[in-house]
């Protein structure tokens, strides 16, 4: 489902003394199969875009179609929109509830499948907890509550891809985890990517997360996209990205730098990439070339 988002807008409270607009004119489009990240520091709008996505906020500005559902229509099937644009909030975990690890992963699946039964619904549930890499026979009896921090978000993922929805967006995903943790969350997603949820939307405040797995990502300042493209394309405007407030990769600060000193590098930013890439101006340096 291709996303379609056209000058959308949104005010927190409005029409009171404590309006607040969150979003003012967001245009952007998201092909169906990509990997796509939003960036952009605290309050500059990410969460309150995302969650119109599923209409968790209902449009009160613009316009947004998600494949053939348009979201301005009264009409539209919002239940049916939710099945398949599923979304994980930020610390999913603190929504666990139930008693055991099965009954919470199936509670998702209760909301949008009623007429499944018990047998198929167990099996969906396997399903989504093998996926996300824990062991359903050794896990499903278990409180979510005895589990450590990061199989507490897995279970909590499951509990949204269950139903297997073509739209997967997930709230600052890998946010509190350790690194070992953030790793796992992230090969998760990609195992996910393709076959389970055709399209992944991620909002990261971490720009290696955006390299390593983006296709393709927007950034959010003031309620508005200020920039758009492949990771490596926005890397390169690297000084832009510096002045709205928001980090770059390592690679891309030294390219900052040796740019100051009219040395330009043409890499993707990737480690691999932007060392080979030294290393043969160096080279040439040495031979004199420059
Ligand atoms: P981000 O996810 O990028 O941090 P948000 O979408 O959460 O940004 O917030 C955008 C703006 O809307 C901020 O100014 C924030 O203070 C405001 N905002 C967010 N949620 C609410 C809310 N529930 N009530 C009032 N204002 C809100
Ligand atoms: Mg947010």
């Amino acid at each position: 489902m291709r996303i379609v988002a056209q000058d959308l807008t949104y005010t927190y409270n409005a029409k009171s003394p404590f309006a607040s607009q969150a979003l003012c004119g967001v245009t952007l489009t998201i092909e169906e199969g990509e990997f796509f990240g939003i960036i952009g520091h605290t309050g500059s709008g990410k969460s309150t875009f995302v969650q119109h996505l599923n209409a968790l906020i209902r449009l009160t500005g613009g316009s947004l179609k998600v494949g053939e559902y348009d979201l301005a229509d009264k009409k539209c099937n919002f239940l049916e929109l939710r099945s398949k644009v599923g979304m994980v909030f930020q610390y999913p975990e603190y929504q666990l509830f139930a008693e055991t690890v099965e009954k919470d992963v199936m509670f998702g699946l209760k909301n949008f499948a009623k007429d499944m039964k018990e047998e198929e619904m167990k099996a969906a549930v396997r399903e989504a907890l093998e996926i996300v890499d824990l062991n359903y026979a050794e896990i499903k009896d278990k409180s979510p509550f005895e589990l450590s921090g990061g199989q507490k978000r897995r279970v909590a993922i499951a509990g949204v891809i269950v139903t297997k929805p073509e739209v997967l967006i997930l709230d600052e995903p890998a946010a509190g985890l350790d690194p070992l943790g953030k790793k796992e969350v992230m090969q998760l997603l990609h195992a996910i990517h393709g076959k389970w949820c055709k399209t992944i939307v991620i909002v990261s405040h971490d720009m290696d997360e955006i390299s390593e797995n983006c296709t393709r990502a927007a950034v959010f300042a003031d309620g508005k996209v200020v920039m758009e493209g492949k990771p490596h394309e926005l890397f390169k405007k690297g000084a832009t990205l510096v002045s709205l407030g928001l980090d770059v990769p390592v690679t891309a600060k030294i390219c900052m730098l040796l740019k100051e000193r009219g040395i330009e590098i043409d890499t993707d930013f990737s480690t691999e990439d932007f060392t080979a890439k030294v290393l043969a101006l160096y080279r040439r340096s040495k031979e004199g070339i420059c």
